[in-house]
């Protein structure tokens, strides 16, 4: 179907929905190539507004907005990955040209989904139990003893529905906090670090991955990503191999992220996927300023229909998040050498909002 769509040029309109930082930073890669980005957002202050060619403020379920929207793009994407399905149905079955295919959000939103998905294709994930009703529950903690966590199926983020069971712990407890909504219980995994692998996919079934990221949390939100990430090559090579597969199998097109955990067994790493994003991602902005070709220019190259670039990484990276009011310290890093300052012009600076990021580029010898 891919293969329908216009091939974009300059002066074509890249239509985007989802009007936060991602689709900001697409908007700017995308002005690059004299596309012209038209954002659709229900949010009035979205930052992503600010740089666009064209904007539209209204709901996802506004449907003659969504019409004048999709009549004035050539193709559409998106930059967070809970477009409610109703919106990217009514999109699709008006022959809007949009990419990556909406309906890989049924696998993707759905934290249940995922894991079968996964564990269909043979792609290995921390153990895990459906939980539907409390009656699940006894029966889920058998499969899954704790330690463990229960995470809701849909709309989680940075760690927002999930609740950690210790050994000994109470699941009922743990149902109750998460608002007793379907869920899934995922065994508790002792990791060494954190990584993801951010890749794009073009029409034509080409791909090209990042390196590895080492991802490193602060209160279930991404803090820092370090390229290269602390891995053998072995390591790095088969996270690469897994988020290939899986953009394969979902015939992805775009750039899409693979988190997975790096696990000691039997001297060595096993890799386990905890998640699927599909859209750019936080763990990919070191692209930016760390390598040749930015994650943002691949999705909009992909999306394009255009060939996928062949980017180089030209030092050691370190791309640390700027939260809430730590935007303020931008006056520190403008100073310093080697160091790209982002500030997303967000508005109010929220405990816990992503505001801006720094990436420190060490050049290697
Ligand atoms: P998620 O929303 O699933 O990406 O989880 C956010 C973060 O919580 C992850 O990046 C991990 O640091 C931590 N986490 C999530 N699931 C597990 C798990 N099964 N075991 C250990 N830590 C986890």
């Amino acid at each position: 179907m891919a293969n329908d769509f216009p091939i974009l040029k300059p002066g074509s309109t890249l239509g985007i929905l989802g009007g936060g930082q991602l689709g900001r930073m697409l908007a700017l890669a995308a002005a690059r190539f004299g596309l012209r980005c038209h954002i659709f957002s229900p949010e009035e202050n979205s930052c992503a507004f600010d740089v666009a060619y064209a904007k539209t403020c209204a709901s996802y379920e506004d449907e003659a907005a969504l019409t004048r929207f999709a009549d004035s793009c050539d193709v559409i994407t998106f930059e967070f990955e809970n477009v409610p399905a109703e919106t990217a149905d009514f999109l699709v079955t008006n022959k809007k040209a949009v990419l990556p295919d909406p309906a890989i959000l049924a696998t993707t939103q759905d934290r249940l989904a995922e894991k079968h998905f996964l564990t269909d294709f043979e792609i290995k994930t921390a153990p895990y139990a459906e939980i539907s009703s409390d009656v699940d529950l006894p029966v889920a903690i058998v499969q899954v003893p704790a330690p463990a966590v229960m995470k809701t199926r849909r709309l989680g983020y940075d760690g927002k529905g999930q609740a950690v069971i210790s050994q000994g712990g109470d699941p009922a407890a743990a149902w109750k906090a998460i608002g007793e909504v379907p869920a899934i219980l995922e065994g508790f995994v002792d990791f060494d670090l954190e990584v993801s692998v951010v890749a794009a996919r073009g029409r034509d079934g080409s791909f090209s991955a990042f390196e590895p990221t080492e991802n490193i949390h602060r209160d279930h939100i991404l803090h820092k990503s370090l390229v290269p990430a602390n891995i053998t090559p072995a390591v790095a090579k088969e996270a690469v191999a897994i988020a290939r597969k899986i953009a394969d199998e979902l015939k992805y097109v775009g750039v899409l992220a693979v988190e997975m955990f790096v696990v000691p067994k039997d001297g060595k790493h096993e890799l386990l996927v905890n998640e699927i994003a599909p859209r750019v991602h936080n763990s990919g902005h070191w692209t930016i300023d760390g390598a040749t070709v930015s994650q943002f220019e691949q999705h909009v190259r992909a999306v394009a229909g255009w060939p996928l670039a062949r980017p180089h990484r030209i030092g050691q990276v370190e791309m640390t998040n700027l939260i809430g009011d730590e935007v303020e310290s931008w006056k520190k890093f403008v100073a310093l050498p080697n160091t790209a300052v982002h500030v997303y012009g967000k508005g109010e600076a929220r405990p816990g909002r992503k505001m801006g990021h720094v990436t420190k580029v060490t050049p290697e010898d």
